[in-house]
């Protein structure tokens, strides 16, 4: 008798032949944040790009970056000029104050190396899921999907969960069993990426997704 096909192995077909797809039209899979390679950088880029486009963090990661270069040169800058060079991207003072607090931990507690592990990581000022999956996934290929605001709009789209779904510790735990640890950085990448070209929020173009044959979202309003 043929064995049936569990909700789990529907969805790691779907991840596998999403994944196929996107690989093909995005191959790099690169992150939005110009981070240059260096853990300190993307752990502050992901910090700032809370309710911030990745384009403007990347536009102030320049200046920023050539007075904090280190978590010890964070430590020691005054918070009112960390407000000042990341004024444009929002919640600056609580950005800013993360910052040179987390620049304080680092330096104090972790050698001035930003931690591998997830409990490390999370017990970092400002530091959430997001950003400690975003670290973990580029640098180690470790933890899970990195659920932002593209990642939870285009996966419920594809029917991976119901499209009300916002829960991002819920959609983490989802695609643990969907996608490996060691591609889910690329994955999620492609999935910014494609949300970007193809799926926005307000005027997804259907019509000429590479996906739409995939696509729960698709598929219902086709009938
Ligand atoms: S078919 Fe439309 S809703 Fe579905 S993934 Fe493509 S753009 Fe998004």
């Amino acid at each position: 008798m043929m064995k049936k096909e569990t909700e789990t192995e529907k969805k790691a077909a779907l991840a596998a032949a999403v994944s196929a797809r996107l690989t093909e039209r995005y191959p790099a899979a690169e992150c939005a944040l110009r981070y240059g390679g260096d853990a300190w950088r993307l752990l502050v880029m992901g910090r700032l790009s809370a309710q911030c486009t990745d384009k403007r963090v990347n536009e102030v990661s320049p200046a920023l970056f050539a007075e904090i270069p280190t978590p010890a040169a964070a430590a020691a800058a005054p918070v009112g000029r960390i407000e000042e060079l990341i004024r444009s991207c929002g919640l600056y003072r609580t950005k800013a104050r993360n910052i040179r607090d987390c620049g304080a931990v680092l330096t104090e507690r972790f050698g001035g190396r930003v931690p591998e592990s997830e409990e490390d990581l999370l017990s970092l000022p400002g530091v959430g899921r997001k950003i400690a999956n975003l670290v973990r996934g580029d640098l180690w290929r470790r933890g899970g999907v990195v659920v932002d605001t593209h990642f939870i709009r285009v996966c419920g789209r594809l029917g991976f969960y119901p499209e009300k779904e916002k829960d991002p510790a819920r959609i983490e735990r989802i695609f643990e069993p969907l996608v490996a640890e060691a591609d889910r950085s690329d994955f999620c990448h492609r999935i910014v990426l494609f949300g970007r070209e193809y799926c926005s929020a307000r005027a997804p173009r259907c019509g000429e997704c590479p996906l739409s044959s995939l696509c729960s979202h698709f598929l219902r309003e086709e009938k």
